[in-house]
């Protein structure tokens, strides 16, 4: 017989038993349940003795995270926080985003892919494979909550610049869902990572024996299409206020699945669209460093893929709201993959590249592709470490006053330069951002802070937008926006610094801004099912969670 009154507990926490809130981590508070709260809900005896307050917890936290030897072992130590006690975790990623961003998403989440069948605790979120055709909408049925919001789904098939992972993805949706609440508050009962398993062609994993995912190689063709149109239609049962979030697809099927979805149901890539808008952000940021007009700018970029076109569609959206027709400013493009310069004179113009190709004579030496094309700004989004070598980056400095060079390839080992080498060969001229942390570069008695163009940036505050006013559909022009709200908050003081985003610090006031923008647009263009007109601030602002403990007295 318990001495505890099952009824009560359940009216005050949906548990049964005391033993139960403990192991619910968005309701565990450790040692912080006070003796009121241990007395109401019969945890006396369950704890040590002696109630701490969340801060002294938080530096318990701290020391621990700090102390670990690795960041992988940082990653373990904080997915076991976030499966103990959410709240404790959450506060503590917001109150040191600089350290744990790194290490909750890239570059350590790329590691955790790579790793995750041998530090594989306990499932997160949920996976649907082949073996699912036909019941997808029952198992969805099995997650604990209903009003799911934010759905982050991947496939697996290209985990940052790592390649294939298969079900080992799943670190990726885990990972920007801690980030949509740690960065725009969105609680975590509305969020659910899901990925999705059609076999792995990653020999490592297909002869790896601890490997979680199905043991065969890729299917795909109408299996695959099938299993993918199952999956958008349940959401849109079991979840109709969701929203998906396409996240580290294969090229091929990225684009694709964005062109069938994005007008029938609210979804968006991220790799596509979310990494645009934040590169166009720190595009908008260094001309105001220098002196630049975006119409008057050429691209080069390096990687003709998701990342790099879905960039260069927004910067032609921005150039035609300046007036610039997409023709036009299609020819201040120029994209090499791994076969050269993207001309029409090569015969695999697959996907986007037909539209991107130039007229140009074949080439695929990028240093004379920089001398011909005279390109006030290189993209670099190969996946290709060292790509950007020096007699390349000089003649980007000879060519131009202050040189734009964005190394965005994760992780850090695939960035096209280093920080420090961008500094020295452009002689402190290069205004520089990276997809990867780089520390900052003193040089000549000059200290830089290079800019990271985070996606936690943009998708976080556009997924709060969109939510917020229940958009039917998420536009290119939401992308604009926040690309533009973005490049606006970035102050002089980062500018001066060489930084073309501001402190992540500020990350919370950036997605709350962008959440506004999109929801104007929303309005604007009556794609909100909930405008919220004047209220859209103070009821965002409301919504968003606040990484405290609720009181049970
Ligand atoms: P993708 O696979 O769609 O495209 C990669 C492209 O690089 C392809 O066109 C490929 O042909 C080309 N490439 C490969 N090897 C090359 C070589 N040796 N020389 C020239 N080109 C080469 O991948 P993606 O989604 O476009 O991502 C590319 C990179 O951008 C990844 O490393 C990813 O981590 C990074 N990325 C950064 C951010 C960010 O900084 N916010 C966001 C998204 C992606």
């Amino acid at each position: 017989m318990e001495n505890y009154d099952a009824e009560k507990l359940q009216a005050l926490t949906g548990h049964a038993s005391p033993m139960d809130i403990l192991h619910d981590p968005s309701q565990n508070k450790g040692v912080a349940f006070t003796h009121e709260e241990r007395e109401r809900l019969c945890l006396r005896g369950l704890l040590p003795p002696r109630p701490l307050s969340m801060e002294a917890q938080l530096e318990r936290v701290k020391a621990n995270f700090f102390s670990k030897p690795n960041n992988l072992e940082k990653y373990i130590f904080l997915t076991a926080l976030q499966e103990r006690n959410e709240t404790l975790f959450y506060r503590f990623v917001r109150e040191n985003i600089e350290q744990t961003l790194p290490i909750i998403y890239t570059p350590t989440v790329g590691e955790a892919c790579q790793t995750y069948s041998q530090i594989f605790r306990r499932p997160q979120g949920m996976f649907i494979s082949l073996e699912d055709r036909g019941h997808v909408r029952e198992l969805l049925g099995n997650w604990e909550h209903k009003d799911v919001r934010v759905i982050v789904v991947t496939d697996g098939s290209r985990i940052l610049g790592l390649g294939d992972q298969g079900a080992n993805g799943m670190g990726i949706p885990v990972g920007k869902l801690a980030l949509y609440t740690a960065c725009a508050g969105i609680p975590p009962i509305h969020c659910l990572p899901i990925t999705i398993d059609v076999g792995t062609n990653n020999e490592d994993l297909l002869n790896d024996p601890l490997y979680v995912g199905l043991q065969h190689k890729r299917v795909g063709g109408d299996d695959y299409d099938g299993l993918i149109e199952e999956f958008v239609q349940a959401v849109g049962d079991a979840f109709p206020r969701a929203m998906i979030q396409f996240e580290d697809f294969s090229n091929d099927n990225a684009f694709r699945l964005l062109d069938k979805y994005r007008n029938r149901v609210c979804a968006f890539n991220d790799d596509i669209q979310g990494t645009a808008a934040v590169a166009l952000a720190g595009l908008l940021a260094s001309l105001r460093i220098t002196e630049g007009e975006l119409k008057r700018q050429k691209f080069l970029f390096m990687g003709a893929g998701s990342a790099g076109f879905g960039i260069a569609d927004l910067i032609l959206l921005a150039m035609e709201q300046q007036g610039m027709p997409r023709e036009e400013g299609l020819k201040r493009f120029r994209f090499m993959d791994s076969r050269g310069v993207v001309t029409r004179q090569r015969d695999d113009l697959t996907g986007r590249k037909g539209e991107f190709a130039c007229d140009d004579a074949p080439e695929k030496d990028l240093e004379k592709v920089v001398e011909s094309f005279q390109p006030t700004a290189l993209i670099g989004v190969s996946g290709r470490g060292g790509a950007f070598y020096e007699e390349v980056v000089r003649a980007m400095a000879r060519i131009n006053q202050r040189p734009i060079i964005f190394a965005l390839s994760n992780p850090t080992s695939k960035a096209e330069c280093t920080a420090e080498q961008c500094y020295s060969w452009t002689e402190g001229r290069g205004v520089f951002a990276s997809g990867s942390p780089f520390d900052p570069v003193t040089w000549q008695g000059k200290t830089f802070v290079p800019g990271q163009g985070n996606n936690a940036y943009c998708f976080p505050g556009i997924g709060l937008g969109v939510i917020m006013c229940q958009a039917k559909h998420v536009t290119d022009e939401m992308f604009l926006v926040a690309a533009q709200t973005l490049a606006e908050i970035t102050d002089e003081a980062d500018l001066n610094k060489g930084r073309v985003y501001p402190s992540l610090q500020d990350i919370r006031a950036v997605s709350l801004k962008t959440a506004l923008a999109v929801i104007k647009v929303a309005e604007e263009r009556g794609l909100a099912k909930t405008p919220l007109g004047e209220n859209a601030e103070e009821r965002t602002r409301s919504w968003m969670c606040s990484a405290r403990y609720r009181s049970y007295v």
